[in-house]
């Protein structure tokens, strides 16, 4: 696990994600090799962007607590 990493790019190999490049807590440039990358990092997803996907529009459930 790595800790206060930020998501910045998708490592591609033929329109293939092959892993990503994330900044570590002293801003230091990490990539890592991945044979699945899931984007979970909200609703403004950068990785989401980054891979070029579009976000459907349909209302999305909410459950209050
Ligand atoms: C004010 C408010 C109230 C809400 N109340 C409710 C509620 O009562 N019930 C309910 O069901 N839902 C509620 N929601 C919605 C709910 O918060 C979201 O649907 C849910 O948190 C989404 O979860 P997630 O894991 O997709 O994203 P998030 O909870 O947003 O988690 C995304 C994580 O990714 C991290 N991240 C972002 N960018 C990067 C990056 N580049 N690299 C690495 N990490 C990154 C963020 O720091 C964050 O920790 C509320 C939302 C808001 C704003």
């Amino acid at each position: 696990m790595h800790l206060s990493a930020r998501a910045e790019e998708l490592l591609l190999e033929g329109g293939t994600v092959r892993g990503l490049v994330y900044r570590d807590s002293t801003s230091a440039r990490v990539s890592v090799a991945a044979d699945l990358v899931v984007g979970a990092d909200g609703r403004f997803s950068r990785i989401r962007r980054l891979a070029g996907l579009i976000p459907s529009r349909a209302p999305q459930p909410v459950e209050y607590l």
